[in-house]
Parts: structure tokens; sequence; C-alpha cells
């Protein structure tokens, strides 16, 4: 279940959701320009082969067969809405 992904699982969940088209290394590439500058100053790049790793737990972990279904399950849970802009799920994300 959704409760279960660590914060940088779902946090990736939440990109593929917005952009299900995004390869693993482009949401590595994401992940690296996000960063705050000085804060994790420590904290390692995420690979490529990380991202896939974090993609396989998440689609285990909510029980689904394809990244590209993450955006449907967003919808059916609440969680996105296709609408951009929509205030119906802009306090959920
Ligand atoms: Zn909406």
């Amino acid at each position: 279940m959704l409760a279960n992904l660590t914060p940088v699982e779902y946090e990736i969940f939440m990109l593929l959701v917005q952009e299900p088209m995004l390869t693993n290394k482009q949401i590595a590439l994401m992940r690296e320009k996000n960063k705050p500058s000085g804060v994790n100053k420590h904290q390692t790049t995420i690979s490529e082969h990380t991202v896939a790793s974090h993609v396989r737990n998440i689609l285990e972990e909510l029980d689904i067969t394809s990244r590209y279904l993450l955006q449907q399950y967003a919808i059916q849970q609440g969680l996105y809405c296709p609408k951009k802009g929509c205030a119906c799920v802009q306090k959920k994300l």
C-alpha cells in the first residue's frame, strides 16, 4: 500500500503519476536538479539503476503491473486529477 512507500519512492511515484512517460534516467536527473543546494550535500545522487529498483518496489508494493498504470491508480485513489491545476486533489499532493 501507498503508506509503505519510502519518501524517495513516494517522490518517484508522484513523478510517474504526473508524467508516466518519464524514463528512469529522466527521473534520476530530475531528482538531482531538485536537490536543495547545500542541504543534502552528503546525499549521493541516485542513479538510473537505483531509480529502476525504486520503481520495481513501488509497483510491487502497490500490486501494479506497469509504471504506466500508476496514473490510473492515483486517479482511483483520489491522489491525482487529470485536469491540470484542479483544486480537488491539491491538498493531498
Ligand atoms: Zn479535479
